[in-house]
């Protein structure tokens, strides 16, 4: 009883000096939860004695952990260049500088400094995306998804968008064509099968409430055997020649071909621009290696009707986002692709990713069995489904842990790898070269 009644008094014990210059809201909350957890303790026997400077220190340590940050970097040596619970593409360090400059100063954000009036948000894109792909216009939202929704709801809301059954796509769970359809008013018009829709099934689906003649890029899986699917340039004559909109969900979209002859399956902005198409839409953050955001590029008197839509203004793009698109495009224009992340990872050859491989072999061989193997990958985050690519990879073959009892070690410390084969993969294909020293780190760690 007599222990009850030394139970510190948390105003007296908020003045403990070693709480001296931290946030006294946040001291005084947490102490009143240890205090609160030490009076149950002593009512069920759990302690004898009550020593303050533990108290204390249990409160610090709830400090520190509801104050650290919850976003932290990780390895990402799964192989998968855009992977989506990592973060997708990674943004060139120089594009940040130069988007930190911008965002700490005032800017011509809004501002036309060659006629001292109001300018255009958009503007800053616009030349360039008009010079890499040849549109007459674009617009750049948050993201891919509120691309699609504002375009269905400038141009389809009460009429018929027509889509083929073999394109009605989900990715992620929370983006699904049909239902996005549906909460952007538009009425969706499904054509065809799952495996088979052809010309005709698009010209007799049209009537006079159709609005548009929607194409959506399969991401996340392909329909293999007996199939046969409308080339988006059939779909852009047969729109144009019933004075209809076609438009492209193209979901990642690259301007350049990509490698292992990936561009056969998969043509690029540049070749899709080439049927001349109403609108196309893709992110910002996956093939094309910027910052997240939903860029659309198309005919200008239909831009300019989305710029009219209010909904516009609750999609619209930050000062850091189109820092960082505007110097990721340009490194387009220039040609200088070695700045985008996503691509240099895309297009790194075997033999640095050995060369690689190799630095992490030397690095840990004493103190963990391992062997340099070539494997495959995938470029993720929906941009060519179930097409692997080749890589290399280090394979433990350490019999100190079975497979998942070491990833989960590994991701303990942030260094996120594959299970192949009951083995731990580290795929170089994703890992930084700044990161081979912090891997062997990991690896003594771990391992001694
Ligand atoms: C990824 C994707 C989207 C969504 O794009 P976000 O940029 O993630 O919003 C929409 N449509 C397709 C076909 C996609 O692949």
């Amino acid at each position: 009883m007599s222990l009850l009644k030394s139970i510190p008094k948390v105003d007296k014990f908020i003045t403990n000096k070693t709480f001296e210059g931290l946030s006294t809201t946040l001291i005084t909350k947490i102490s009143k939860e240890v205090i609160a957890n030490l009076r149950e303790d002593i009512l069920n026997n759990k302690i004898q004695n009550i020593d303050e400077n533990i108290l204390v220190s249990n409160v610090l340590k709830e400090y520190d952990s509801i104050t650290a940050p919850s976003l932290q970097t990780v390895i990402n040596a799964t192989g998968i260049i855009i992977h989506t619970n990592l973060g997708r593409s990674l943004i060139n360090k120089k594009s940040l500088e130069k988007a930190i400059e911008i965002a700490t100063s005032y800017n011509n954000l809004e501002y036309d400094l060659i006629e001292g009036k109001r300018g255009e948000r958009y503007s800053h894109i616009v030349k360039t995306l008009q010079n890499l792909t040849g549109c007459e216009d674009a617009i750049v939202v948050n993201n891919n998804a509120s691309a699609v929704f504002l375009i269905l709801n400038t141009f389809a809301k009460n009429k018929e968008v027509i889509v083929s059954r073999g394109e009605l796509v989900e990715i992620g769970g929370s983006f699904r064509v049909p239902e996005v359809m549906t909460q952007s008013g538009a009425i969706l018009k499904e054509i065809g099968t799952t495996n088979k829709t052809h010309a005709r099934d698009y010209e007799d689906a049209i009537c006079e409430n159709t609005a548009m003649l929607m194409k959506v890029h399969k991401s996340n899986y392909s329909i293999e055997g007996f199939t046969s699917e409308v080339d988006f340039e059939e779909i852009v004559n047969i729109s144009f020649k019933n004075n209809l909109i076609d438009y492209y969900d193209m979901g990642s979209g690259h301007i350049i071909d990509l490698p292992f002859n990936l561009s056969q399956k998969e043509p690029s902005i540049l070749e899709i621009m080439k049927y001349n198409p109403s609108l196309l839409s893709f992110s910002g953050d996956k093939l094309l290696g910027s910052v997240q955001a939903g860029i659309i590029i198309g005919k200008k008197e239909l831009i300019e009707k989305i710029k009219k839509n209010q909904l516009l203004r609750m999609l619209r793009v930050d000062k850091i986002t189109l820092s960082i698109l505007e110097d990721t495009l340009n490194s387009y224009l220039k040609n200088e692709l070695n700045d985008i992340p996503t691509l240099k990872m895309l297009f790194i050859s075997l033999e640095t990713l050995e060369q690689k491989a190799n630095t992490l072999f030397e690095k840990i061989k004493d103190i963990c069995k391992c062997e340099v193997i070539k494997t495959q990958t995938l470029i993720g985050g929906g941009t060519t489904p179930n097409k692997k690519i080749p890589s290399i990879a280090l394979c433990i073959n350490d019999e100190k842990y079975k497979a998942n009892q070491l990833e989960k070690l590994l991701r303990k410390n942030n260094l996120i790898t594959r299970i192949e084969n009951e083995k731990i993969l580290l795929d170089f294909r994703t890992i930084q070269e700044n990161e081979i020293e912090k891997i062997a780190d990991i690896f003594n760690k771990v391992f001694n």
